[in-house]
């Protein structure tokens, strides 16, 4: 076996685990502790900036230039005394991950000593060195500067010794270079139109939030084995291994015990979050060997994307300390689960109603309904950005394979949601609607069951499915930013929301009451969103034909399935919410674009060294040994004999070296292959090549080395196996 791998898989299998430093005093008691949150604020801000403070996260009124400064003093003071020297702000731009630059408090006082220092305007606005950070041109053409200014509806914490500013990251005439910034418009425009929809049921609605309830997965694999696989080390995932004789099939993994030293690292995970205000909930083993999740209880929005974010971060750190890399990879093993991420997604009013939850009486019901159909619609209506939403180079490996829902989007209702929309839809007006003499709504079928929140028939393999009281999107990856598909989830569903206010408003003008209206403009959405509803397996082959005669996005190229952000439809409903502008939606699909070309060539160069510096010529020397053997019996033995005696190491031989031949005519191609798709000027053509013309090279080059790997001397081959890699002893 060779050295590295042999230490490897000796370190790995002998590891004890690290004990984990917990606390000795409950959660409630250390919660929130590096979080400059409502009770930090109120100790060391004075009433009246607590108050500007408070009612500019409220309600999203700015906070003035005074305020910022009494806000930095306070939150400096606050950070001083728990040892914090640096401050950053921390921002998410459109590459995977969060960006942060440290800069010290300290200043000098004019005297040759320093004074520590962080001003209102070091607060609220910065310029961070950050041009390396993809801008997909609108940084050149407009103005080289970038900046990043503060988000006070999300509180800044402490990690380390750095106080953590969260900030949008916008350019110099106002586009969105990052996720955040346009997150928070959507949630704005979401809020406002649900409001005014609200506003045809109850008049007591002032405002309406969105929420976010993520569960994340994940990978964790042993520090040396991931160091001694040059592909986990530098793409994340592995672009060579045979599968393992025992993998998933008997769901142990699954019911089983969390092993001892995942068991430590979760709790470390949980303590960090804990202090950082992350109110994690739940943790389980995953379907996949070494695969786990983690999920919070559901917040805002906004914050909630920022604690996924600070999360995956804080993953990476704790990780180390238990010898452990997080692989946050989308499909970092073949034959075996990816991970994804599962965004929960719902709207609630400053009144206490969930509207996805059916209510009590029927007006209630029909505000249920009202949400339920419209989102539908929207869904239905911008399914292919959607799915762009949340398209990705790694991602691709774990759509559409046996795991994890299709490339194509979907909603499951359930049957009991599905025949509520069924009768609404063949109900006569008479039938459906009585307007009694308090002119209130009945409803003629009577109220919705109360739907049990641990609905049964869940069905795993829809991408966006109803689970009772929220929608569930599962089509996201493992490593993404929530904001890309949130944004675009709120966008579609807050256009939706006003064109159905601008529709039932017609009618009305046209003399029918606002119960008529309402119902008539539903049926017809239900009618015309019919398409997107889907109960059954998303996973078999059928639906795939089916889902395209229903007109839904079948795309499988990633670069294509960008194309649905510039579509005429995507532009008018970003434009119309406030979301995106065309400037800012042409330069960001020039960034994934980019992201997607740069992925793709890195796993290639990455295969084509493994291939022919580490496997080749260890697949040669073993073939030598095979060749002497041969020659050897040849010495020995003569005719017949010989015949028989070498006919196994002479086929194995001729195998052997077909598949050499194979693989080093292959990773020439796939250079020639990467060489002309570089000389493509344009962004767009140059991903659709390396999709379709590089891409391939990466399995067919792999399966020809995973037969490899079944041939070899297992003392000879050079990487950690799936067998040693998936196992955490
Ligand atoms: P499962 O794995 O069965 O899908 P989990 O209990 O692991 O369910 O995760 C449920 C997730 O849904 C949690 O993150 C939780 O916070 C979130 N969630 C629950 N209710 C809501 C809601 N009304 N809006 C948004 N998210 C929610
Ligand atoms: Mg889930």
């Amino acid at each position: 076996m060779s050295i590295l791998r042999f230490n490897a898989v000796e370190r790995a299998s002998n590891r004890k685990a690290v004990e984990a430093i917990v606390p000795a005093k409950k959660v409630s008691e250390y919660f929130g502790e590096n979080v400059f949150d409502h009770k930090a604020m109120k100790k060391y801000l004075a009433k009246e900036t607590f108050d500007v403070l408070t009612q500019a996260i409220d309600t999203g009124t700015p906070i003035g230039r005074d305020m910022a400064y009494h806000i930095a003093a306070g939150m400096k003071m606050w950070a001083l005394e728990k040892g914090v020297t640096h401050y950053t702000h921390w921002f998410q731009p459109l590459t995977d991950g969060t960006a942060e630059k440290h800069d010290a408090f300290v200043e000098p006082d004019g005297q040759g000593g320093v004074i520590e220092e962080f001003s209102g305007k070091l607060l609220v606005q910065q310029e961070p060195d950050a041009s390396s950070f993809p801008s997909g041109g609108l940084r050149n053409t407009f103005e080289a500067r970038g900046y990043s200014a503060w988000d006070p509806s999300s509180p800044a914490f402490i990690v380390d010794d750095t106080l953590c500013i969260p900030t949008v990251f916008i350019a110099y005439t106002g586009e969105a270079l990052d996720y955040k910034t346009p997150l928070i418009r959507s949630i704005e425009a979401l809020g406002k139109a649900a409001k005014e929809v609200c506003g045809y049921f109850s008049d007591d609605v002032k405002k309406v939030t969105c929420f976010l309830g993520w569960e994340q997965e994940y990978f964790l694999v042993d520090e040396d084995l991931y160091a001694a696989r040059p592909d986990l080390s530098l793409t994340e995932r592995t672009l060579l291994g045979h599968e393992s004789a025992k993998n998933q099939q008997l769901d142990d993994h699954y019911f089983g015990a969390i092993p001892s030293r995942v068991q430590e690292f979760m709790k470390d995970l949980e303590v960090e979050c804990y202090k950082l205000g992350i109110p994690v909930k739940t943790r389980h083993n995953e379907v996949a060997p070494n695969q786990f999740e983690l999920a919070p209880i559901y917040e805002e929005c906004n914050l909630a994307n920022d604690h996924n974010q600070l999360l995956l971060s804080v993953m990476k750190r704790v990780s180390r300390r238990h010898n452990f890399r997080v692989l946050l990879h989308e499909k970092p093993f073949m034959g075996v689960n990816g991970s994804g991420k599962h965004c929960n997604w719902s709207m609630g009013t400053d009144t206490g109603i969930n509207l996805f939850s059916p209510g009590k009486d029927r007006e209630d019901n029909l505000r249920f309904i009202t949400f339920m159909v419209n989102t539908l619609m929207a869904v239905h209506k911008f399914n292919a950005l959607l799915k762009a939403s949340i398209a990705s180079a790694s991602n691709a490996y774990r759509l559409g394979a046996n795991e994890a829902p299709p490339a194509i989007i979907s909603s499951f209702l359930g049957k009991e949601i599905s025949d509520v929309l069924d009768r609404f839809e063949n109900s006569s007006i008479e039938d459906a609607i009585k307007v009694d003499d308090k002119k209130r709504l009945t409803l003629g079928f009577g109220r919705i069951p109360e739907l049990l929140l641990d609905n049964t028939d869940r069905n795993r393999t829809s991408p966006f499915a109803f689970t009772g009281n929220r929608f569930e999107f599962r089509a996201l990856g493992s490593s993404a930013n929530c904001g890309s598909t949130m944004l675009a989830l709120n966008s579609a569903v807050a256009y939706q929301l006003k064109q159905f206010k601008k529709d039932v408003e017609a009618l009305r003008s046209s003399g029918k009451s606002k119960e008529v209206a309402i119902f008539e403009i539903l049926k017809a959405y239900i009618k015309e969103s019919k398409p997107i509803r889907f109960d059954g397996n998303g996973y078999s082959e059928e639906w795939k034909e089916e889902a395209a005669q229903r007109g839904l996005d079948c795309e499988n190229s990633i670069p294509l399935q960008y194309d649905a952000y510039l579509t005429p439809k995507v532009i008018e409903m970003f434009k119309e919410t406030n979301v995106l502008n065309n400037k800012e939606l042409i330069a960001r699909n020039e960034v994934k674009w980019e992201i997607y070309i740069k992925k793709v060539q890195i796993e290639a160069r990455v295969l084509g060294d493994l291939s022919l510096n580490h496997i080749i010529p260890v697949v040669i020397r073993y073939q030598s040994v095979l060749l002497e053997t041969i020659a050897k019996l040849k010495e020995t033995f003569e005719g017949d004999e010989y015949e028989e005696l070498s006919a196994e190491p002479r086929r194995l031989t001729r195998k052997i070296a077909r598949h050499i031949c194979a693989v080093t005519k292959m990773v020439d191609e796939m250079i020639e292959a990467r060489k002309k798709a570089n000389s493509i000027v344009d962004s767009r053509s140059r991903a659709i090549a390396y999709h379709d013309t590089v891409v391939p090279y990466l399995d067919k080059i792999r399966k020809h080395i995973d037969d490899l790997e079944l041939m070899v001397d297992n003392q000879m081959w050079p990487l950690p196996k799936y067998r040693e890699l998936l196992f955490i002893r």
